[in-house]
């Protein structure tokens, strides 16, 4: 992530439901995310406009994350987003029309663009550092049908990697397997 990018204080639809603050601590290893400079992704996932999981995962839990799915699942996330969305247009354009307000960057789904009101259930990703969230690529929203279409191209051991990572962020419980991206 180079420093050019524009960024803003951690909107509060990032913060905690749990404690209603910012995410202090990485979902996995629990290394302190407010230390200036420190790189991290927040994940939330909303159902019916409640927040029904969410988490945070440092730069070094994000990259060993992604790492561990399959290299072909990697590639078939890739080639998906690569079919529907051109991030770097996106960046642009929104950036030139919108700036850094950010709802206008999560009104809609990234994929299909439906409005986030209209949908019963979206996932909101957002790269932040410190305290602030950062406009670089992220961030976007991805609606439940989007979720449902990328899980479905992922192998059976990439699929192990995210069931193995939603336990051991929400225990047995999770109520349903993530998508780290
Ligand atoms: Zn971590």
């Amino acid at each position: 992530m180079d420093m050019h990018h524009d960024y803003i204080p951690l909107p509060e639809i990032y913060w905690s439901f749990e404690t209603g603050k910012p995410i202090e601590h990485c979902s996995l290893c629990d290394c302190e995310l407010m230390i200036a400079g420190t790189h991290y992704l927040i994940e939330k996932a909303f159902l019916k406009g409640e927040t029904i999981f969410e988490h945070a995962l440092c730069l070094d839990c994000y990259q060993t994350t992604h790492e561990s799915l399959s290299e072909e699942s990697r590639e078939r996330i890739n080639a998906y987003f690569a079919e529907h969305v051109d991030m770097d247009r996106r960046q642009e354009t929104l950036i030139e029309q919108h700036g850094s307000d950010h709802e206008k960057w999560i009104g809609h789904c990234l994929v299909k663009g439906f409005p986030v009101q209209e949908v019963e259930e979206y996932q909101l990703y957002g790269f932040c550092i410190d305290r602030d969230l950062v406009f670089s690529g992220a961030p976007y929203v991805l609606c439940g049908e989007v979720i449902e279409e990328i899980l479905e191209l992922l192998s059976a051991e990439t699929l192990g990697v995210m069931h193995d990572l939603t336990e051991k962020l929400f225990g047995i419980d999770a109520p349903k397997d993530l998508l780290v991206l």
